[in-house]
């Protein structure tokens, strides 16, 4: 109902914030072996996501609706590789919430799995292809494994949080195989894929807002 439609507002008011404040830090890692535009571009997407959450859940949206207004203007503003896969990713998950119940644990995990998996298809990225699925892919099985554990929902967010973080880290120790870095090659060694690094930051403020 029309809190889940509010979370999901609170949710890209927070990855706004957090975007904002690492726009130059992304944009150092994304000079590194890419163009720098990483930190610029995620900002813009994010503006314009929120931009239009807003107006929709003014509008009396539900959450699955406000989500797809939010993941199209992303798409649509942030240019870039990573806007069009925020986009997509964006999408599936707004594709996975229903539009008349709580933003449960299982439901949240669902969508972002639902993510990953479009992410992938579209993208073509794999796990050590130095991009944002390394973070991604983690997380995804790492909230899977919590909630099949039994976890509650606060701990299953904190373990992929966790897994978000180690996995974007690991990047470092790789050298890119997609996107605008591969052709760099080993260029990129030592420093974190861009795209992992905001995907791990995001989930952490995701998870702000959902209350876990
Ligand atoms: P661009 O590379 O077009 O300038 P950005 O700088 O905004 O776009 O985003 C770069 C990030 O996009 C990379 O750090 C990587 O995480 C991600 N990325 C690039 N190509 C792919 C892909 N095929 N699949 C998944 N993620 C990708
Ligand atoms: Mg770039
Ligand atoms: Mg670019």
């Amino acid at each position: 109902g029309a809190a889940a439609a509010r979370t999901v507002v609170r949710a890209l008011h927070r990855a706004q914030e957090v975007l904002h404040a690492a726009e130059d830090e992304l944009g150092r890692l994304d000079a590194v072996a890419g163009d720098g535009d990483h930190g610029r571009g995620m900002a813009r997407g994010v503006d314009a996501a929120v931009g239009a959450a807003d107006e929709a859940l003014a509008a009396g949206a539900d959450a699955p609706s406000v989500l797809r207004r939010a993941a199209d203007r992303w798409a649509d503003r942030a240019g870039g590789t990573s806007g069009a896969l925020w986009g997509v990713g964006l999408l599936a998950l707004a594709d996975g919430l229903a539009a008349d119940v709580a933003l449960t644990g299982t439901h949240v995990a669902d969508g972002v799995r639902a993510a990953r998996d479009e992410v992938c298809a579209v993208g073509g990225a794999r796990v050590g292809d130095k991009t944002l699925v390394d973070a991604l892919d983690p997380a995804v099985e790492a909230l899977a494994a919590a909630h099949a554990d039994g976890a509650t929902a606060a701990d299953a967010w904190r373990a992929a949080v966790r897994a978000a973080r180690e996995g974007a880290a690991r990047t470092q120790d790789i050298t890119a195989r997609r996107g605008r870095s591969r052709v760099l090659g080993d260029k990129s060694l030592g420093v974190a894929d861009p795209g992992a690094t905001s995907l791990a930051l995001l989930l952490a403020e995701v998870g702000a807002a959902l209350g876990v």
